[in-house]
């Protein structure tokens, strides 16, 4: 007997739609598709798109592309999901690059950026490396009040590395990250975020060391907050079952003891979900880890692996498991993004009936993802989907 259980819609912070720049990876409309069979009711697009979201003109194009907006779109997408949501697609609220081209020589028009409706603003694909970049772009965002999100890999520590130190990797020789990459990268973004008082947000956390120093600036009273990604809280590095780029993505999978402590401090609060639903066509995912693309796909199976893993798994209580996937999320979005949401659609569960992910169904264009034929025991119900009165 499975048990329903209705919340405020959940909001999936990190995704990555190939609008513009790689349509036969994911368009907006696929996108959307997957992000409403997924059960969320909003998504943020992050801005690595070809060009980057850098500019007011972008933020638009997004808008239109998504269908929040009452201009006809000069680039329609043709595309139409073979699985289509039955009721309103999913709000995308785009993010903008904190710096020009998301190069991390010069910051952004963060004021203008702002003002087009940008969500939050994030170079995410690369760190911001430039220390003093970083300090203009955060004491700029914190005059806005709005946040700054950052893809915490320092790039010199980080070099040609591609996995974590694991049998994999020794096996095959590739080339490692070490956990030192991330926490290099976040000790130095929380010193700025101590003089600037600007609002920061650590995507895709990864290691039980970053994990602890995000805890302790919480603690310390400092404005920071972090996600965890539904694929670092179920895989780890020990556990990939052959050189498959379906385990490749940046940040990497940590080990047991890094998934234990995202786990641990999920549960504790300190940190939030956000997928990183990475597309990829198959051409860039078939080329081994050393040489393949990062990032997997995750709308459609964030909700499952999320319940399952903190909730079945931990014991999590539901109501704190869904304010990880509504509440916090909404505290990183500007107010005006955030606003948005009010009259969104809540996301209803059906827990407790174990189903198998079945990717051929998916409403991604892309099928980079590791968990075919997985079992998970919790569902979203589109069907039951209902706007809030
Ligand atoms: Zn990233």
């Amino acid at each position: 007997m499975s048990k329903s259980y209705s919340f405020p819609g959940f909001i999936d912070v990190h995704v990555h739609f190939r609008d513009p720049g790689v349509p036969e990876a994911e368009t907006t409309a696929s996108g959307l598709a997957a992000a409403a069979r997924g059960g969320f009711a909003a998504v943020v697009t992050m801005p690595n798109t070809t060009p980057a979201c850098d500019s007011p003109e972008q933020l638009q194009y997004q808008q239109v592309a998504a269908g929040n907006s009452t201009h006809q779109p000069t680039n329609p997408s043709t595309y139409k999901p073979t699985n289509p949501p039955t009721h309103q697609p999913p709000l995308l609220l785009p993010s903008a690059c904190i710096t020009k081209g998301r190069l991390g020589h010069e910051v952004a028009n963060l004021e203008v950026l702002a003002e087009a409706g940008a969500a939050f603003f994030t170079d995410d694909g690369s760190y911001v490396a430039d220390d003093k970049v970083m300090e203009e772009a955060m004491r700029r965002s914190a005059t806005l009040g709005m946040c700054i999100c950052e893809h915490a890999m320092d790039t010199k520590v980080q070099g040609e590395g591609v996995i974590r130190d694991c049998d994999l990797a020794r096996i095959r020789h590739l080339p490692v990250i070490p956990a030192s990459a991330e926490t290099v990268a976040i000790r130095r973004d929380l010193s700025i975020c101590r003089v600037t008082g600007c609002r920061l947000h650590i995507q895709h956390i990864s290691t039980a060391e970053g994990v602890e120093l995000v805890r302790a600036a919480q603690k310390e009273g400092l404005p920071v907050t972090a996600e965890a990604t539904p694929h670092h809280l179920l895989l780890s590095c020990e556990r990939i079952p052959r050189d498959d780029a379906n385990y490749k993505m940046a940040p990497p999978l940590g080990n047991d003891e890094d998934r234990a402590e995202l786990r641990r401090a999920v549960k504790e609060g300190v940190l939030m979900f956000a997928t990183d639903h990475a597309p990829h066509p198959a051409a860039k995912k078939s080329l081994g880890f050393a040489a393949s693309a990062n990032g997997i796909i995750g709308l459609e199976t964030a909700i499952p692996i999320t319940w399952t893993v903190m909730v079945e798994g931990e014991g999590m209580d539901p109501d704190a498991w869904a304010r990880a996937w509504w509440k916090m999320p909404r505290g990183i979005l500007s107010p005006r993004a955030a606003a948005r949401l009010d009259g969104a659609p809540q996301t209803t569960v059906e827990a407790g009936e174990w189903k198998v992910v079945e990717v051929s169904k998916f409403a991604s264009l892309s099928r980079n993802c590791p968990y075919d034929g997985m079992e998970f025991n919790c569902w979203p119900n589109t069907a039951a989907t209902t706007l809030v009165p």
